[in-house]
């Protein structure tokens, strides 16, 4: 006898099961109908990229590139991290921007990044993300960040938002400046992270999670003493238009996010039921990313939210949202005699758009009444080969027990229609 080793998923990546797949695809369809009610598109994009898109556009001194890319060095590519760098590369190949100067997009997909695999922490993980290209308006940041918070709202999900600015290429420099020299000073307190990054990625030690480098960086230099008077201005109507909108923020200097392309308006949703894992979103301004690429001078600002989170978020909520498959009906066909008209309605039932379900086995009654409230069925139409000569079944309301004769009249497709009225005005 040959002996099989069980072969199991890679650490980090999870399947969906059918269980939670209707979570997960409430949340999509959610998304969806919101994005679109902002009028953004969906894009899809290929998983595989050249690795240069993400080295430049993400930033190689990153924790992204520097540790958490696959990478197929051989080839030069790499699985995607994050959607934006790509969504801006698509943009960019295609042109988009001659058609529609202002382009909204969104993108709903996998992602990948090699980190340690905990709770909301995986390998392969999944995003909504949504971009509004080439608008600078900052009316434009506070419908983006608006949009996240209806969704985030809508999903009954309680977070709260965090703001910042990060300034531009006039402002960030002689910040970046005056922060390193700060650290310098401080350096020997910082994590051994922190004391690479005074050097290769300042701004990031003002978001490390470690107690001893949050306590030190509480008296760097602030960011947003630093901004120019454009970024300035920009960051208060960005605040007066949230603060009209009614959407409550809470400024946080230190908010530093991960990828090197944002600019000026920086956010996150947080929330405080992930333990370490606090954002279930977060986005910010790109201005400077397309000409990067070799695009347009055009800017951009998007979030991305991840779905695991989110999921998890719904999960450990009081009142779900119930979901879970059900069916319309079952068909318990009985004899031998049966099973072959009750398959030829039970496909006339489904091109009428009718969840069917039905056993072929032959099994008894009572098991076939189990099958049924195993599959959650409404009804159960029941045909035994007494019943299909004198063409009637019964049609049972598996939540009342209430049974009634069903004629089986004509062909397949009248049956269906027949059953499919009853099923209809039975539901109202
Ligand atoms: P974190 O601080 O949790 O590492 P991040 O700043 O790296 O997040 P982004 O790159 O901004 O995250 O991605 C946006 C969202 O994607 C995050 O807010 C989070 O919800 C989700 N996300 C990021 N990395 C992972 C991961 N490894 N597993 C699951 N979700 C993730
Ligand atoms: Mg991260």
């Amino acid at each position: 006898m040959e002996f099989f080793l069980k072969i199991q998923a890679i650490n980090g990546f999870k399947d969906i099961l059918p269980d939670s797949v209707g979570r997960w695809q409430l949340i999509e369809q959610r998304a969806r109908a919101i994005f679109e009610r902002f009028g953004l598109q969906e894009i899809r994009m290929p998983i595989l990229e050249r690795t240069e898109l993400f080295v430049r556009s993400i930033g190689s001194a990153t924790d992204v590139v520097e540790k958490e890319m696959y990478t197929f060095a051989d080839k030069g590519i790499t699985m995607r991290p994050e959607a934006t760098a790509s969504i801006m590369r698509a943009f960019i190949e295609h042109g988009l921007h001659v058609q529609q100067p202002v382009q909204r997009l969104y993108t709903i997909g996998p992602m990948f990044r090699h980190e340690r695999p905990q709770k909301g922490r995986l390998r392969q993980f999944h995003q909504l993300d949504a971009e509004i290209i080439g608008a600078v308006e900052p009316r434009v940041d506070a419908e983006l960040i608006a949009m996240g918070q209806m969704l985030l709202d809508e999903l009954g999900l309680t977070v709260s938002l965090e703001l910042n600015s990060l300034g531009c290429p006039q402002c960030r420099p002689p910040f970046k400046a005056a922060l390193v020299a700060y650290l310098e000073q401080v350096i020997t307190g910082l994590c051994e992270d922190c004391k690479r990054r005074t050097h290769t990625n300042p701004l990031r030690v003002l978001d490390c999670k470690k107690p001893t480098c949050r306590a030190l960086v509480q008296e760097a230099p602030s960011i947003l003493a630093a901004l120019c008077p454009e970024c300035d201005h920009h960051f208060r109507e960005v605040q007066g238009a949230l603060e009209a909108l009614q959407i409550p923020f809470r400024l946080n200097r230190f908010m530093v996010r991960g990828l090197d392309y944002y600019t000026r308006t920086t956010f996150e949703f947080l929330t405080a039921d992930l333990g370490a894992q606090a954002a279930v979103g977060a986005g910010g301004r790109y201005d400077g990313l397309i000409e990067t690429l070799g695009g347009p001078a055009l800017s951009g600002i998007g979030f991305a939210m991840g779905l695991e989170r989110i999921a998890l978020l719904m999960e450990q909520q009081q009142d779900q949202p119930r979901i879970g498959a059900s069916m319309d009906i079952f068909l318990a066909a009985l004899g031998s005699e049966a099973l072959a008209p009750c398959s030829l309605l039970a496909h006339s039932l489904r091109k009428d758009g009718v969840k069917t379900a039905i056993d072929y086995s032959g099994r008894s009654l009572k098991a076939q009444l189990k099958q049924a409230g195993r599959v959650n069925a409404r009804f159960t139409l029941i045909v035994g080969d007494e019943e299909w000569t004198q063409r009637q079944g019964i049609l049972r309301n598996m939540r009342t027990q209430e049974q009634q004769p069903f004629a089986l009249a004509g062909t397949p497709a009248e049956q269906s229609h027949q059953l499919r009225y009853l099923l209809e005005t039975a539901a109202s």
